[in-house]
């Protein structure tokens, strides 16, 4: 059993015993232990195999060891059971919906309402109209997180696409098949319906291939083309087609239809034709994707800004180069076990040192992000002589003394600038109170970026896919804000953000404001989660020339001193 599996029972067990009114300290102990076994960096179920008594781990405990032992050793625990039968099986759905927490999803439970698709019905209906907790704003933001989540049911973050797609190719170049990503996933759009993978292979091979695939389900017979099928509920379609015009059918899938309407247009004017198979013309057929666009008069386009006519009226005026992910030379905003990160600074420093970065920046929480154990001055000092120490002993990178301190209600910060001053970058985000109008929450944000001491503005807008959409705040705006204070907006990288989108990037891009490309890892391995803030920034139409960390030590030391003189 794998640690992700293993965290993902204590989990599920910590919403069942708050969902069972289980005592408030116990649920966060087994919550907190959740994400631990998650990030853990060894595999557990070998620990506990190997006989390692867990419960003399500091911070375990008897029964959290007594229910990891019974999971690996047995698959589940009767402890599990138990409270699997006590709680009906949808509510710890509704647990997921922003807005609501244990208090109201018993509530709701009491009052009947046990999955999300009653509580759908429940709005459409009135129900919850004069229900204790339950009024105008907590109604509204439960519909919106009932969009959220439908928006993504059935569809995939990124992250999880680029897994399953991963796993599909290598099964199948195993079967020295040759593949190629076509689809949102290669426009490297943030939520991706299917994916869609380009096969040389004849339809009855691929199917032979594609069952023998682990844990797949197939919804296609023998020789249907393409053949779909599901994988960690993720769907995918496996297109047969000859060799030869691999490149052809995915610039076709890749579309999207709007920019392969108005390239067809393009191809017509020159009296080609542009079809699935490539681009038909008098002395015969393109179907790479670069003799396609040579025999078109264009540049390559690169898939992420593929959009529209607009698209190629831009290539024609000359296409920039866009940021790549080798342009990145260090990563601004990440967490420890200061607060709620999963490794050292030591570990992360050193895998960010591995990863070829010149300089990082420690940026863990301030106090207000109360759950997380964030660092009031005295604790950032206390982290100051740490990272010290390992600046000694890694000379090779140099460690910025950072913080993302919570941006208040009022826009006033959760630090001084006493401390705030000591540190080399700052970040600001908003974490928490996000019902408020569009206006309140702008000056809100713009009241903090007029700190001087603050560099970056964290996650802009907020949005979790999946969970809740972006609070309300008039983007335009903040980024005007940003340009003439000079501070920089973040894309966040992990996959669950990707905040700013490709709009507001655009917008960046656009007005000339300074971005910052960041992983906000809690663990090691999430640093590649920068990858995912580039992918943004491209689609974006952003160069490196514009992000502040594809600059030298130098470059970058010189940007953050440019507002304290
Ligand atoms: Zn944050
Ligand atoms: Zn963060």
């Amino acid at each position: 059993m794998t640690n992700a599996q293993l965290g993902g029972f204590v989990a599920e067990l910590a919403d069942l015993m708050a969902l069972d009114g289980a005592d408030r300290r116990r649920v966060s102990h087994y919550r907190r232990a959740a994400t631990v076994i998650r990030r853990f960096d060894h595999s557990l179920a070998a620990l506990i195999e190997g006989g390692t008594d867990l419960s003399r781990v500091p911070g375990v405990g008897k029964g959290l060891a007594a229910f990891l032992g019974d999971l690996v050793r047995g698959g589940t625990s009767p402890r599990l059971e138990r409270y699997r039968e006590r709680v009906p099986a949808g509510l710890p759905g509704v647990l997921r919906l922003d807005g609501v927490g244990v208090t109201k999803a018993r509530a709701l439970w009491a009052a009947g309402i046990d999955s999300v698709e009653k509580l759908g019905e429940a709005l459409a209906n009135g129900e919850l109209r004069g229900m204790h907790g339950f009024g105008p704003a907590v109604v509204g933001r439960v519909r919106r997180g009932l969009a959220e989540m439908a928006a993504l049911s059935e569809k995939a973050l990124l992250s999880q696409a680029d897994r399953v797609a991963g796993a599909v190719a290598e099964h199948l170049r195993g079967g020295a098949v040759v593949v190629e990503v076509a689809g949102d996933l290669r426009r490297r759009v943030e939520i991706v319906g299917v994916v869609d993978l380009v096969c040389a292979a004849e339809a009855e091979d691929l199917w032979a291939e594609a069952v023998a695939i682990e844990r797949a389900s197939l919804s296609s017979g023998r020789g249907t083309n393409p053949v779909e099928l599901s994988l960690d509920g993720v769907r995918s379609r496996l297109w047969a087609v000859p060799h030869g015009v691999t490149g052809a059918v995915a610039h076709h899938l890749t579309g999207p239809p709007a920019y392969l309407g108005a390239l067809g247009d393009r191809a017509r004017g020159k009296g080609l034709e542009l079809t699935p198979a490539g681009l038909r013309g008098t002395d015969g057929e393109s179907t790479a994707e670069d003799a396609i666009y040579a025999a078109l008069g264009l540049p390559w386009i690169p898939p992420e800004v593929r959009e529209d006519a607009a698209t190629l009226a831009r290539a024609d005026r000359g296409l920039p180069r866009l940021v790549e992910r080798g342009d990145i030379k260090g990563d601004l905003h990440m967490h420890t076990t200061w607060s709620d990160g999963a490794a050292t600074v030591r570990r992360m420093v050193q895998a960010a040192a591995a990863r070829g970065y010149r300089y990082v920046a420690i940026t863990d929480h301030s106090p207000s992000t109360g759950v997380v154990g964030g660092l009031d001055a005295a604790r950032l000092r206390a982290q100051a002589a740490e990272i010290a120490q390992v600046q000694e002993d890694h000379p090779d990178i140099r460690i910025l003394r950072g913080c993302e301190v919570d941006i208040l209600p009022d826009g006033s910060l959760d630090l001084d600038d006493d401390i705030l001053s000591e540190l080399d970058v700052v970040l600001a985000s908003v974490h928490s109170v996000f019902d408020m109008t569009e206006t309140r929450m702008t000056d809100r944000i713009i009241r903090a970026m007029e700190n001087p001491f603050v560099d970056i503005l964290g996650h802009p807008t907020g949005r979790k896919l999946g969970r809740r959409g972006p609070y309300p705040v008039d983007v335009r705006e903040i980024l005007r804000a940003a340009r003439r204070l000079d501070v920089a907006v973040e894309v966040n990288g992990s996959p669950r953000r990707l905040d700013l989108d490709q709009r507001g990037l655009s917008l960046c891009e656009e007005l000339g404001v300074r971005v910052v490309v960041s992983s906000d890892a809690h663990s090691v391995t999430r640093l590649d989660n920068v990858n995912y803030g580039v992918d943004q920034a491209r689609r974006g139409w952003l160069q490196s020339d514009q992000i502040v960390n594809t600059g030298t030590l130098d470059e970058v030391s010189r940007w953050i001193g440019r507002r304290r003189g």
